[in-house]
């Protein structure tokens, strides 16, 4: 089989064996495809992952060979997150599941860009659903990205009444506005790049390039990691607001002036993974065509990853999604 792996600092098709359950639980799922994720980016410009890694995760694969107690068949279409939360631990249990060690440790193997991979009878079990039939395979592999949305909500916990303010409209800015605007939450986006802007405006969500002067927000968003996205969020988030950190950065020297945080009585908040119940919600606001992915991801060829990941560093489009298989539901 096919798997792209990080070699040299390039990404570059490989043969590997091809996977097979071996009397193992679990399934062999293949491929059909796989979006490019920030995070998958972000391990790769900063050599977090060794050569050898597959990257990818954010798959829509059909299960070609099966051992599980669930329901799932040989042909179902599914889409699947990576990690499973213990669900006994004391990050489980505070809600925390994405610093669970067992969330951590757990994968599909050997990541999304390869042909086939395994899933456990844990992702089965937890993480896995079938496709619904009214989305492609594209649009449903929005599923993880937009579960880690979901779960980003849920920490900023909004109030009836809030105005919540995305800074950063890539597609996760886009995808956070609209569940935003879903969960009923006025939202305004803000993104340096007129484009962006424009894009979000066509579902209906006000955007800016520069934020109106004396604009205020209950609730923040940072999509983006960069010192002026920071500058602009202090500036815009009314007293007693919360600013939630939902993006890396490049250098780690960034700081929060404590002072804001402190006399202005801010709350700021990270949101990393979903747990399954965010996914769950994530699949229903898709299926539901309450957060609408159309014309968001640019589609290459398996053969074409290292472009996509090009593309993506050099802001040339929004979402990148890798065609693995050339079948597509
Ligand atoms: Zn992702
Ligand atoms: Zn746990």
């Amino acid at each position: 089989m096919k798997t792209a792996v990080i070699q040299n600092d390039k990404i570059v098709i490989k043969d590997a064996p091809k996977l097979s359950l071996n009397g193992k639980q679990g399934a062999i799922v293949k491929v059909l495809g796989c979006g490019l994720c920030g995070s998958d980016i972000v391990k790769f410009v900063h050599k977090i992952s060794k050569d050898g890694t597959v990257l990818g995760h954010e798959i829509v694969a059909r299960i070609e060979e099966i051992n599980s107690e669930t329901d799932f068949n040989i042909g179902d279409v599914i889409v699947t997150s990576h990690h499973i939360p213990c669900g006994e631990c004391i990050y489980c249990k505070h809600g925390n599941v994405s610093m669970c060690k067992h969330f951590k440790t757990t994968n599909i193997i050997p990541g999304g860009f390869s042909e086939f991979v395994y899933l456990s009878e844990e992702h089965l079990k937890n993480v896995a659903h079938k496709k619904p039939q009214n989305l492609t395979c594209i649009e449903a592999s929005f599923y993880e990205p937009l579960g880690c949305i979901v779960r980003a909500i849920k920490r900023a916990n909004p109030i009836d009444g809030d105005i919540a303010c995305v800074i950063g409209l890539g597609s996760i800015g886009v995808l956070t506005a609209q569940a935003l605007k879903a969960y009923q939450i006025n939202t305004v986006g803000c993104d340096l790049i007129n484009e962006r802007v424009e894009f979000l405006k066509t579902f209906g969500i006000d955007a800016y390039k520069t934020l109106p002067e004396d604009f205020k927000a209950d609730i923040i968003f940072m999509t983006s990691g960069a010192d002026k996205a920071i500058d602009t969020a202090l500036k815009h988030v009314r007293n007693g607001g919360k600013i939630l950190v939902f993006s890396s950065t490049p250098h780690d020297e960034t700081a929060y002036p404590n002072n804001e945080i402190y006399y202005r009585e801010l709350t700021v908040l990270g949101s990393y993974s979903p747990s399954p119940n965010d996914l769950k919600d994530s699949l229903k606001l898709l299926e539901s065509g309450k957060v609408n992915v159309k014309n968001i991801s640019a589609v290459y060829e398996f053969e074409d990853i290292q472009k996509a990941f090009d593309d993506t560093m050099k802001n040339k489009i929004m979402k990148a999604y890798i065609n693995i298989s050339r079948t597509q539901i």
